[in-house]
């Protein structure tokens, strides 16, 4: 395949926003897909805004803003993938969401094109099996904020060749990132350690072993995090949290990783931590 020049990312919310800025700062032209012309609107204007803050900050020549920008195209129309290399999906966190878009772009986009998604805890080798390039469906799952984390987890599920492999990896070092390896496994790495490590810090907070503040002063002070896991928790979003144990105790059958009853109740009373203004801490 040729060298990868132009890539699409479906879905324009928080991740997609920030993984179009970083394939765009990178000199990428990138094609960027959602369902309404809003969204757009308001990923373009983040991107505006989180460019500018990379320039203030010195890592960005002020006048790289502009052209960055002028190489993200918006779009509503799916259609329009046709010429891409690659897309980066990053649509919400719901296989039967996920599988309609797979299976639209695995008919819209070029035979040699890569289908990647940032899919926190969906398996790729079942969106894989969705479309007729298995072989070239891999996972790229970016971290929040997309601009400032370094970590890329490059997930291969069964059938993903080691040429889709590599590709992706070098294309995650052209964008500043470091990859990491990781097989096709409920929550991979990252959320298969974090989120049961948050589930019972929230354990903790439930049996009043300790205040949301303590448990997480215990992990500053203590283990170096920079963020405790109730502050970090808050930061995801605790319905995010819940879904994801949700998906760790079906994919691997075991009642440990059933989502504490705390977290639960907060998500059902609507408090789903700063997107809200209120979690384990309040941010009005
Ligand atoms: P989000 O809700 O902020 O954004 C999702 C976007 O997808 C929205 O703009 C929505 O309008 C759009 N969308 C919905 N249906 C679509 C469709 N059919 N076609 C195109 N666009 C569509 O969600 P997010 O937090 O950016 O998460 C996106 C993905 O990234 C999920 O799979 C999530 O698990 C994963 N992820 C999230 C984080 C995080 O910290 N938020 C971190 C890593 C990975």
């Amino acid at each position: 395949m040729s060298k990868i020049e132009k890539v699409a990312v479906v879905g324009a919310g928080t991740m997609g926003s920030g993984i179009a800025h970083a394939f765009a700062r990178s000199g990428f032209e990138v094609l960027l897909c959602d369902v309404e012309q809003r969204f757009l609107d308001r990923a373009l204007e983040s991107i505006k805004t989180n460019l500018a803050r990379e320039a203030a900050k010195g890592k960005l020549p002020s006048g790289e803003i502009e052209p960055a920008l002028a190489r993200i195209t918006p779009t509503t129309d799916r259609e329009q993938l046709a010429s891409v290399q690659m897309v980066v999906e990053a649509a919400p966190e719901r296989f039967d969401l996920k599988a309609e878009i797979f299976r639209s772009l695995d008919r819209i986009l070029p035979a040699d094109a890569i289908l990647a998604t940032n899919t926190s805890s969906i398996s790729i080798t079942r969106l894989a099996a969705l479309t007729q390039r298995p072989s070239q469906v891999i996972g790229m799952h970016f971290f929040n904020p997309v601009p400032m984390m370094a970590l890329v987890e490059v997930v291969r599920g069964i059938a993903t060749s080691d040429a889709s492999f590599a590709t992706v990896e070098a294309l995650a070092i052209e964008l500043g990132k470091t990859p990491v390896a990781v097989n096709d496994a409920p929550g991979f790495v990252s959320n298969r350690v974090l989120m049961p490590l948050i589930n019972e810090a929230a354990y903790t907070v439930l049996e009043g072993v300790a205040t949301p503040e303590a448990v997480d002063q215990v992990f500053k002070l203590g283990m170096a995090h920079p963020m405790g896991p109730l502050t970090l928790a808050d930061f995801i979003g605790l319905d995010v949290c819940v879904d994801i144990m949700r998906v760790l105790q079906e994919g691997f059958g075991n009642p440990k990783y059933a989502p504490c009853p705390l977290l639960v109740k907060m998500v059902d009373a609507g408090w789903l931590g700063r997107k809200s203004g209120r979690g384990f801490y309040s941010y009005k």
